[in-house]
């Protein structure tokens, strides 16, 4: 198996709305805070070898809205999806796989897109891979409850159905790949899907939104976007206790500076041990 970083780029969001119950005073020391108090996150997307297939982990924002909607998420650093697959070896026709963690649009926007630009010329980015979503996140995601609902973007999600690439893991035996499982989690919305597989003798976990920077370990650091904040505590608990024990390395899709970390159990709870590239494994 091989791993690539595949970097979409930089955007921004509201700090608070990052921290949910945490007051600035305290997240500000770890993510200092813009004039209108956004925080800079990436959107860090993983590329596995496995085998004949060619796995990529979620895909970015893409950049189908209107400037009105990009206004609002200050989009930058010079790394694009298909730059950084084509500095990987590879290009958006190799993709046989695209795993879908879950359907916020700064988790799969990328998938689709629009020809030249107009809409009335939609197209699957990776024509020849399955797009992965679940049965039950994508019943959640297609007739989406209120708070979730402007998260859940039809032109991102609809077509990967019409243009018969959508595909379903089966949950049952939360197996994806004959090496890769699946952890799900329900907190941050239904269904979420985390891959995890071993590389090089460790243990790698894609995080995602269960845990979208080190400065979300301690306990009460939980997004202010999740549906069932309660649930998280309990999932995040449960998951970095396992990830402590186990010598997890945990793969942060929105770190804006951290590509991977550890953690381990203190006297205050669990905390980060040791950040890292994923080359240095
Ligand atoms: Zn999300």
């Amino acid at each position: 198996m091989n791993l690539h970083v595949i970097n979409t780029g930089f955007f921004k969001l509201d700090g608070g709305a990052m921290f949910g119950v945490v007051p600035k005073t305290l997240w500000q020391r770890t993510n200092p805070a813009d004039e209108n108090n956004l925080c800079t996150w990436a959107m860090r997307c993983l590329l596995i070898e496995d085998g004949d297939r060619l796995i990529l982990i979620d895909n970015g924002i893409g950049d189908k809205q209107d400037a009105k909607f990009f206004s609002h998420y200050y989009l930058h650093g010079e790394d694009t999806l298909e730059k950084s697959l084509n500095r990987a070896g590879f290009s958006l026709d190799d993709i046989t796989d695209n795993f879908l963690t879950h359907l916020h649009f700064d988790h799969c926007g990328g998938g689709v897109r629009y020809r030249n630009g107009d809409p009335a010329h939609v197209e699957m980015t990776f024509k020849n891979a399955k797009y992965w979503s679940n049965e039950a996140h994508w019943q959640w995601a297609t007739q989406p409850n209120a708070r979730e609902k402007a998260s859940f973007l039809k032109e991102n999600i609809l077509p990967m159905q019409e243009s018969g690439n959508l595909a379903m893991v089966d949950l049952q035996n939360k197996q994806f790949t004959e090496h890769i499982s699946v952890i799900t989690v329900d907190g941050h919305t239904d269904k979420q899907m985390l891959p995890k597989f071993q590389y090089k003798g460790h243990t790698i976990v894609y995080a995602a939104d269960l845990l979208p920077s080190v400065g979300h370990i301690p306990l009460p650091y939980v997004m202010g976007y999740d549906t069932r904040p309660l649930l998280t505590l309990e999932e995040k608990q449960r998951f970095l206790e396992e990830a402590a024990d186990q010598r997890y390395v945990l793969f942060l899709e929105h770190d804006g500076e951290n590509e991977c970390c550890t953690v381990t159990r203190t006297e205050k709870g669990i905390r980060l041990d040791r950040t890292f590239s994923l080359s240095e494994l």
